[in-house]
């Protein structure tokens, strides 16, 4: 079933219902049900589910009914039956158009909470009518949701692909090599610069391949493959523990399906599995 979601800032005067709740305590969602089938709650109001809110956020609307995002009052804990998740625990266990609600839910929790007070003088914001924004009643300075550019890179070296490991990483897994970028910047001389700095290598024919909103707190990851231009590994140490190249069918452990990352792995895969042994000689 296609469920139309559609954005919105404006909040109906009434709340109209059932609604949907997205509900995050230190950033884990609230959900029932077991194994496979989990969901979010689906109420007439928080109070059905004996759960106080500090913050609520109107969303849009999912179909015909209205999303909120929401955190708990102090001290709440889960209602019986339910329990809160981290979103990499719920993605593929919940319908599939709840999730992107979800991180937009969590990527404007983050955001208001960050932004209770104006960053220029000092007074409580308040929202703006009709727009996602906040408002200083003081200084009329207008606070946006920040979103954060990040770019994530698969560099190819025929059927070897870059990937590598950081400290970060807590279950040891071996990844595509990502990072911020800076003022001034394309996003293009960001992919050089972080390959550059973090493995040694240098890459050419930088080619777009997809994004992925990350609410991690407020990224918006833009996915590229380039290519081996030049230079041998040599990694820090620090922000990256090892770096190599991995044949596609000699993969180490990779991130779970929620990433683009994975999302740039699987491509990898697919494209050189799906290659005659006859073409593959000639990489
Ligand atoms: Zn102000």
């Amino acid at each position: 079933m296609h469920r139309l979601f559609i954005p919105s800032a404006d909040q109906p005067s009434e709340r109209r219902e059932p609604a949907w709740w997205f509900i995050f305590l230190k950033g884990r969602l609230l959900v029932s049900g077991e194994g496979d089938r989990l969901t979010i709650p689906l109420s007439p109001g928080l109070e059905d589910l004996g759960l106080d809110t500090r913050e609520e956020i109107f969303l849009g609307t999912l179909g015909e009914r209205p999303c909120y995002a929401a955190v708990p009052a102090q001290g709440a804990s889960a209602p019986a039956g339910m329990t809160f998740l981290d979103l990499r625990q719920v993605y593929g266990r919940v319908a599939h158009d709840l999730i992107p609600i979800a991180f937009r839910g969590l990527h404007l929790l983050h955001w208001s909470q960050k932004t209770r007070y104006c960053g220029q003088c000092g007074m409580k914001m308040r929202d703006k009518a009709e727009l996602r924004a906040k408002e200083c009643p003081g200084c009329g300075n207008l606070s946006f949701p920040r979103i954060s550019p990040a770019v994530i890179v698969l560099v190819e070296r025929g059927d070897r692909c870059l990937l590598a490991c950081s400290p970060r990483f807590k279950d040891g897994f071996y990844s595509t090599l990502a990072g911020f970028a800076e003022p001034g910047e394309t996003l293009e001389e960001v992919v050089e610069r972080e390959v550059r700095e973090e493995t040694g290598i240098e890459v050419k024919d930088i080619r777009y391949f997809g994004s992925q909103p990350w609410p991690f707190p407020d990224s918006l990851m833009v996915g590229f493959t380039a290519q081996y231009a030049g230079g041998e590994i040599l990694v820090d140490g620090t922000e990256i523990s090892d770096a190599q190249w991995f044949s596609f069918d000699r993969l180490p452990k990779i991130p779970g399906k929620i990433s683009i990352a994975r999302s740039l792995i699987d491509w990898f895969v697919t494209k050189h599995q799906s290659k005659e042994p006859e073409e593959e000689r000639h990489d």
